[in-house]
């Protein structure tokens, strides 16, 4: 096996990604689940998105949210937004962390926004000088990082050419969305590895969506090429638009389970964030697709009785 990292950093995404995929639920409810995340250990938390109500009504009340959470001294709290309004709305939330979002394939940025890929890209462009200049740094997902629903297979070579195009462009990280969980080993190896013979210094984080049972296996992938930051959602919060039914978000419960017993570290409580899944269910009243939240972590003993 190769060299492991000791260390993982997880961006727990089931407030934003998570919810907004689910039907919605009350403001206190995602408040409850913020707060709930924030004392879990987790380091990193996209907390809400500022979109068009219209457009995403499951995030209507960022605003509300935000300042009712309670946030915890040491987490890194992050926004998602589409465009230069709902920049505006993070940045003046109080948000230095955002992110914006590209499709790799075309056919897919299209579907979503209505634009090209390269026209996303020039509006991305701006939109990093923007939050620049406020003094908040700009993240860029590339989705449908390995593999479309419309066009099939994506190039690594086209994902490694919208990095190069965002760094460029002064973006601060890239991450890599596996948007409607088309990845295997050997697709996530092979987009890693494009990129990383372009930009060996710059931090990559994967997104990973277990739609089809393969996220665990891509994040064991991924480790063993050397990537510490992942994106993981409560309970596996967050359907799968293209597939209703199927799940989402590999289970941020079941990626740390599995990580510290192989002694790497998180700095996450494991039974808090059970807790904090065990919320989740509660609140989108649905059983979530997270096999640890249904049979407990491994050390957890069955009781054996005589009788
Ligand atoms: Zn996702």
């Amino acid at each position: 096996m190769a060299m492991l990292p000791s260390r993982v950093s997880i961006r727990e995404v089931g407030p934003r990604d998570g919810l907004q995929n689910e039907d919605p639920v009350p403001t206190e409810a995602k408040v409850r689940l913020l707060d709930a995340l924030s004392g879990t250990g987790v380091g990193r938390i996209e907390a809400v998105s500022f979109v068009h109500p219209r457009a995403i009504p499951q995030m209507a009340d960022a605003d509300e949210v935000w300042s009712a959470a309670r946030r915890a001294e040491g987490v890194r709290y992050s926004a998602l937004v589409p465009n230069s309004r709902g920049a505006q709305r993070a940045l003046a939330a109080g948000f230095t962390e955002i992110e914006v979002v590209v499709s790799a394939s075309d056919t897919h940025n299209r579907r979503n926004v209505n634009r090209s890929t390269a026209e996303s890209l020039d509006d991305i462009a701006a939109l990093i000088d923007q939050l620049h200049a406020a003094g908040a740094t700009a993240e860029v997902i590339v989705a449908t990082s390995f593999g479309c629903p419309y066009e099939g297979d994506i190039d690594p070579l086209r994902v490694a050419g919208i990095v190069d195009r965002v760094l460029a462009d002064g973006a601060d990280r890239v991450a890599f969305g596996d948007t409607t969980g088309m990845g295997t080993p050997p697709r996530v190896r092979a987009v890693v590895s494009a990129v990383r013979e372009r930009h060996p210094d710059v931090p990559l984080l994967l997104h990973f969506h277990n739609t089809r049972g393969t996220a665990l296996a891509n994040l064991l992938t991924a480790l063993e090429l050397g990537v510490t930051e992942f994106d993981a959602s409560v309970g596996g919060l967050g359907g799968c638009p293209y597939a209703p039914g199927a799940s989402g978000n590999v289970a941020t419960e079941e990626v740390v389970h599995m990580l510290h017993d192989m002694g790497i570290d998180t700095g996450i409580d494991v039974a808090a964030l059970i807790e904090a899944a065990r919320l989740a269910e509660r609140i989108v009243g649905r059983e979530l697709p997270s096999g640890v939240l249904r049979a407990g972590p491994r050390t957890q003993l069955t009781r054996f009785s005589a009788d």
